[in-house]
């Protein structure tokens, strides 16, 4: 990572914060200690009052009360704790099948407990299973809280309650260095108070708040937030537009002698699309502002030959390419790709990682700068090493689905020659909505590639409930004894590679004990990278015919041999990452692929929604579109995990009825308050660049 860990406001600094919870911190996009005050709750609970047990209900959780009457550990096919609780009105049972010997001890007859959690029938009554307690003494006796409690989006290594204590901390450090606190001189920011203030009262919002406003992000003080950082990235936007008028962009007249000999070196014919997209970038280099593209396009739909028509055009016109990708994986296969088109018609093109040895580094950085290399590619890192070009007139960013784009488009200003910018242009694989693209990207152009390349079927996607495990797998043999070859998705509700590689190892037993006749391997994100590549190598040529995976394969893995993919519990996953998943089959021409989901029961509303979603459309942007609409408040975060975009709170989906008032209030802030409009952009997108480390 190459954060300002130096800096001030920098999460390290905060007390209680050592590396590990940094580690863990930076995977919910959470840097800076002004970045915890915003990660907001995405539910609350209302422990504030004990409800009896005779007089509590099934489904919705509760605070209960009572004596430990007795506590006991039974073997039940698997180690189980019971704990019988007495509170004078009835009796529940505290069940729990994790649990330390410690605990055991702890929950001692006799003391008083108090537990919270949702109660559901058990054999012997009421019982709840693993909540939330607290064991304390008959003479002691424990406050209830006064506020909503919230509950925070987490990741592995980072407990919910040492997540609360360093959003608490982070907000009084707030507090005492003044942060977040100046307002506009012409309008007040809510009812609540300023910016900070309104944070407060999200993160403990008094027991009467309407909680189910809240879960929608219909509340005045969400409002509020959610319309400023609306104008925020407005303001960002036009910002980033000034900034760049004024400048040249690389000199590219159109000149174009190699194109013609490589499109006729190719077995096919560009598609409309692809021929469409290219006038836009064609145009957009020949002319001498310097460009700035979003490249959309579904996986699979050609953007790399795009990006290679355009590296081509800058070496038409002497200028050279820079290729970055987010993963090593990605820059290989673009190197190979490239080097396969352009070697033989005298075009060098060079591939830099992390990997590369160091003398080998040595005579590229060389070579970079003294002009022999036309076309670099490399992972977002290199771009650190403060390598020079002779003469770049063109950066390319292979998204695929990970980043932000503003941070992107900025921290590439540098590298051009005499105050010139060079051209740029990024790639993403994640169709962003419509809607969204012009409240966060603004004046971005955006250019589409919305047809895959003739001959690819859509991938048809049906689902069946667990209860049909049996003959799925029955249906999977059949499928790869007729010599097809299968992807079976294992995934998991926790963001733990660990826990994920454990269930993808039991499932793999499982299903090649069931299937002898099959080859079956297996790959996760605990596996060395060799492993890896070997396993996939085999899959790829047919020496294994089922492969039990990960979401890992998400990015990257291409075998076109591949045409059923079978996701287990896929309620778990957003549907923008059911998409990508999906990707990984129907990449074979003419041939029909096929998508099973094979999900628990009871599936809740929600993950129904998903679920038919992904079995009656395999257009990405339709896709994208309803993910957004799907989401809650807080689930936003998710979003932001995964690099779909920058937002912190605002749905635009959601939030479209703010859209105009935003925008009306950025002009005017963009023309009255300059100072203030920096204010905000710092705000809520900050200068922080956030490069993946590959
Ligand atoms: P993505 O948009 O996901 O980056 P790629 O650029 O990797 O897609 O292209 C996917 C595959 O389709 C590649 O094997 C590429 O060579 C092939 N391809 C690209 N354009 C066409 C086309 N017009 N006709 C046929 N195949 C194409
Ligand atoms: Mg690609």
């Amino acid at each position: 990572m190459a954060e300002e860990s130096s800096d001030h406001n920098s999460i390290q600094n905060l007390k209680g914060v050592g590396p590990k919870s940094a580690a863990s911190l930076n995977n919910l996009g959470i840097f800076t200690i002004p970045d915890a005050a915003f990660h907001l709750p995405f539910r609350y609970e209302d422990r504030s009052f004990i409800t009896s047990i005779s007089e509590a209900n099934y489904q919705t959780p509760v605070l209960i009360e009572g004596e430990i009457m007795k506590s006991t550990v039974v073997f039940r096919g698997r180690r189980m704790l019971f704990s019988e609780i007495y509170d004078g009105t009835g009796r529940l049972t505290m069940r729990m099948f994790n649990f330390a010997m410690a605990q055991h001890k702890a929950l001692e007859e006799g003391k008083m407990i108090r537990c919270f959690g949702t109660i559901t029938p058990g054999p012997n009554g009421k019982q709840m299973i693993h909540p939330q307690y607290q064991v304390f003494e008959k003479e002691d006796s424990i406050e209830v809280e006064k506020n909503l409690t919230p509950i925070y989006p987490t990741t592995s290594g980072l407990q919910q309650n040492k997540l609360k204590k360093i959003i608490e901390s982070s907000l009084e450090f707030c507090d005492k260095n003044n942060l977040l606190k100046e307002e506009s001189e012409n309008r007040q920011y809510s009812e609540y108070g300023n910016l900070l203030e309104t944070l407060k009262f999200l993160h403990k919002p008094p027991v009467e708040t309407n909680m189910s406003e809240l879960i929608e992000g219909k509340h005045p003080a969400q409002q509020s937030l959610i319309k400023e950082e609306l104008i925020a990235h407005m303001l960002c936007a036009g910002i980033l537009k000034n900034e760049l008028e004024g400048r040249k962009g690389p000199l590219m007249k159109d000149n174009s002698s190699y194109q013609a000999t490589f499109l006729s070196s190719l077995p096919f014919n560009l598609t409309n699309a692809q021929k469409r997209v290219w006038e836009e970038i064609r145009e957009d280099l020949i002319a001498d502002v310097p460009m700035r593209r979003l490249l959309q396009g579904d996986v699979g739909s050609g953007k790399t030959l795009i990006g290679a028509l355009a590296a081509l055009h800058a070496k038409s016109n002497n200028w050279q390419t820079a290729l970055l990708c987010p993963t090593e994986i990605l820059a290989e296969q673009h190197f190979s790709s490239f080097k396969g088109w352009f070697e033989n018609i005298g075009i060098k093109v060079c591939l830099l990682t992390g990997s590369t040895k160091s003398k080998e580094r040595k005579l590229i950085i060389e070579d970079l700068e003294k002009g022999n290399i036309d076309i670099l590619i490399g992972t977002h890192a290199i771009f650190q090493l403060g390598i020079k070009f002779h003469k770049l007139g063109l950066t390319i960013i292979d998204e695929q689905h990970r980043f932000g784009v503003h941070q992107r488009f900025s921290m590439l200003e540098k590298g051009g020659v005499n105050n010139q910018s060079p051209h740029q242009l990024i790639m993403t694989a994640t169709p962003i909505p419509r809607t969204l693209a012009m409240t966060v990207y603004g004046s971005l152009e955006t250019s589409i590639i919305d047809e895959l390349p003739p001959g690819r079927n859509p991938v048809q996607t049906s689902s069946r409930p667990d209860s049909y495990r049996d003959r799925v797998i029955k249906r999977v043999e059949e499928v790869c004894l007729t010599g097809k070859r299968a992807y079976w998705v294992c995934t998991l509700i926790e963001d733990s590679d660990e826990l994920e590689a454990q269930s993808a190892e039991e499932l793999y037993k499982e299903i090649s004990d069931s299937l002898p006749k099959l080859k079956v391997g297996l790959v996760h994100g605990r596996l060395k990278k060799d492993k890896k590549d070997s396993v996939i190598e085999k899959f790829r040529n047919g020496e294994i015919q089922l492969l039990v995976c990960t979401t890992v394969i998400e990015v990257g893995v291409d075998v076109p041999e591949a045409t059923l993919m079978i996701i287990e519990n896929p309620e778990r996953l957003g549907l923008s990452q059911l998409h990508q998943l999906r990707g990984r089959v129907g990449r074979k021409a003419n041939t029909d692929s096929h998508c099973l989901l094979l999900h628990k029961e009871p599936l809740s509303n929600l993950a129904e929604e998903r679920i038919k979603t992904m079995e009656s459309t395999n257009d990405g942007f339709e896709i994208a579109e309803k993910d957004l609409e799907l989401r809650g408040a807080g689930d936003i975060y998710g979003l932001r995990q995964s690099g779909l975009m920058d937002l912190k709170i605002a749905n635009p989906i959601r939030d479209s009825d703010l859209l105009i008032a935003a925008q009306n209030e950025a002009l005017e802030l963009g023309k009255n308050e300059k100072e203030f409009a920096k204010t905000l952009v710092e705000r809520w997108i900050g200068n922080r660049v956030d490069y993946s480390d590959s």
